[in-house]
């Protein structure tokens, strides 16, 4: 089932709400549909965390120069 999380445009509150067919989301705080609906945290990552993050760790930490793992050793 799909969970999704929104973000009220007016209180401004994080939520999740399981949405069934054409529910429409409300905030349960102050009740309005004026709500934006943010990326599902486990969705979104596991399926960029497989190449995005293991790129972007790589960028980080190891040197394009060289072989190392860290450039203070390398000297570029
Ligand atoms: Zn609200």
């Amino acid at each position: 089932m799909p969970i999704y999380e929104y973000n009220c445009e007016k209180c401004d509150k994080k939520f999740e709400i399981l949405i069934m067919g054409n529910d429409k989301p409300e905030c349960p705080c102050c009740g309005t549909v004026k709500v934006k609906r943010l990326m599902s945290s486990c969705g979104f990552v596991s399926k960029g965390s497989g190449g995005e993050t293991v790129s972007s760790s790589a960028g980080a930490s190891s040197c394009t120069g060289c072989t190392s793992t860290n450039c203070s050793s390398c000297g570029v």
